[in-house]
């Protein structure tokens, strides 16, 4: 697969003629290429999405919404092709991007199609004789930059209400995973999507992503990566201004309390924290649990753990995948050896496995559970993202938030009690953007999404979305 950047509606290859390979973590064999862009790329890309903008900018929000339905719908229609090449791209398992990545980002650009149609401006009657009234113009040209975990399900989760709200974007996917970007290019092209209106450069951070910030006409980034990143792009973007929101890091808490309901509680913890080899910003990576159900929790967690097959992400029987990549594969291990080193106790999982045949360079490490670890360790404080969790105990509600909100991090948290009032009053205690009760990953696209602390700066999600991609101006009239 040899793919090239999108920009004013054509396929383009690099201005600097250079490419980088393409890997797939199944096998670990490189199997396609992409554009080693630069700042050049994005210097086209910006002025292909400036001369489409005026026209964009005043279509109807009827007009805009039925170009990006039937974008969404020619994802369905090719849902096949695109599971495929997400799950080759990413490692994730096949059934896992065609049940939720794909349907997912058809979703994300038929929720914002039709949030457009049903939103007003507000206005104010200060008194008989004057009105005030909000008025909302998009920002003209913005960055979308988003990581490799979920790769078109995230992408299309800023591309929707950027382009739904009167923007042209100019994107970068990861470099290690483009491949469901690239598709999407040929689909936005067949649903009408103007040229210039979404634009693709494909290349690394340091390049694309950098010069993407520091861009005098890009108006706003909306960037979803590690913390790190984040904070490097916070310190440019301010040189000029820019409204940025950021979707960070986290190291979820899973809050188990004695009165769960025990037999539901136990496999979705499990899918919780391993699902897509645990590389989802929202799994869980730390559960603690109530005391006199401690022993038994682990206990019967690890047997669950054990008992995922880790596979061919092709196959159907395949619960998880390989990794994103060695260097991933080589962090994950190190926290591994890590864990051990400050006294933990691995219970299943830990170590690379080779699963012969041509998957054996394939980047693959089995569920991984660890105990015996303290709240201040490094393994409990930092972002690992993979498919690892440590376990703890806690005696009281008090000790168990303490553990919990221990950490720089304020992403998603889940609490399981079937006590209404310790549900309530531990939820609202927690410092994370998202507590999901009994429950986990469940989604409705109108609520806000974002973390607090070290997780992010800013609201995803429903009119949070469409108003970070506009001006809003107000305007005072005397009747
Ligand atoms: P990174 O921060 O490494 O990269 C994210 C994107 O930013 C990539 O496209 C990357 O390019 C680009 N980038 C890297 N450096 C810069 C820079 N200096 N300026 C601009 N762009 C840059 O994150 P990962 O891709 O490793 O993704 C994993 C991280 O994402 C985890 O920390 C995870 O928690 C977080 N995440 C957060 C979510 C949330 O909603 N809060 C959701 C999903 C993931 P390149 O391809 O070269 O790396």
């Amino acid at each position: 697969m040899r793919i090239l950047n999108y920009i004013g509606g054509a396929l383009q290859e690099p201005v600097s003629g250079s490419f980088l390979p393409n890997i797939c973590p199944a096998t670990g064999a490189i199997y396609g290429e992409l554009p080693d862009s630069d700042e050049r790329d994005v210097a086209l890309a910006v002025a292909a999405a400036s001369l489409a903008a005026p026209a964009w900018g005043k279509t109807s929000p009827e007009e805009r919404g039925n170009t990006l339905q039937r974008l969404a719908d020619l994802i369905l229609e090719n849902l096949d092709e695109f599971a495929h090449a997400e799950s080759r791209d990413n490692g994730k398992p096949y059934l896992l991007a065609r049940e939720v990545d794909i349907p997912r980002a058809a979703k994300n650009f038929s929720f914002f199609a039709s949030a457009i149609l049903h939103e007003g401006d507000h206005a104010y009657h200060s008194d008989a004789e004057t009105l005030n009234y909000t008025h909302h113009t998009p920002l003209g040209v913005v960055g979308c930059i988003s990581p490799w975990n979920l790769p078109l399900y995230l992408l299309t989760w800023k591309l929707a209400p950027a382009l739904a709200s009167g923007n042209c974007v100019i994107a970068k996917p990861s470099e290690l995973t483009p491949a469901t970007a690239f598709l999407l290019c040929r689909l936005a092209t067949e649903a009408g999507l103007p040229p210039g209106v979404l634009n693709i450069v494909h290349g690394l951070g340091a390049k694309v992503g950098v010069a993407i910030v520091e861009h005098e006409k890009i108006r706003a980034v909306s960037f979803t990566g590690g913390t790190k990143t984040g904070a490097d792009i916070a310190s440019r973007a301010t040189k000029s201004f820019k409204k940025l929101c950021l979707e960070l890091g986290g190291k979820n808490p899973a809050l188990v309390f004695a009165d769960c309901d025990y037999p539901q509680t136990i496999p979705a913890l499990v899918r919780a924290s391993f699902t897509n080899q645990g590389q989802i910003c929202l799994c869980s990576s730390r559960i603690l649990v109530e005391r006199s159900i401690y022993e038994r929790f682990v206990a019967d967690f690890v047997h669950a753990a054990k008992k995922l097959v880790v596979g061919d992400p092709m196959q159907h029987q395949s619960n998880l995948g390989a990794v994103v990549s060695e260097a991933h594969l080589e962090k994950i291990l190190s926290y591994i050896a890590l864990a051990r080193e400050e006294g933990g106790t691995i219970h299943c999982g830990g170590e690379r496995l080779d699963l012969g045949g041509a998957l054996s360079k394939g980047y693959y490490i089995a569920p991984t559970v660890i105990t015996d670890l303290s709240t201040a360790c490094r393994v409990n404080q930092e972002e690992i993202f993979g498919p690892v969790v440590t376990i703890q105990a806690f005696d009281s509600d008090s000790e168990a938030l303490e553990f919990a909100n221990a950490t720089p991090y304020g992403l998603a948290a889940t609490v399981w009690t079937s006590n209404l009032s310790r549900a309530h009053r531990v939820s609202q205690a927690l410092e994370s953007g998202i507590v999901w009760v009994n429950t986990w990953m469940k989604r409705d696209l109108r609520t806000p999404f974002g973390g607090v602390k070290q997780s992010g700066m800013g609201k995803e999600g429903g009119f949070e979305a469409l108003s970070f991609f506009r001006d809003t101006k107000n305007i005072c009239m005397k009747l």
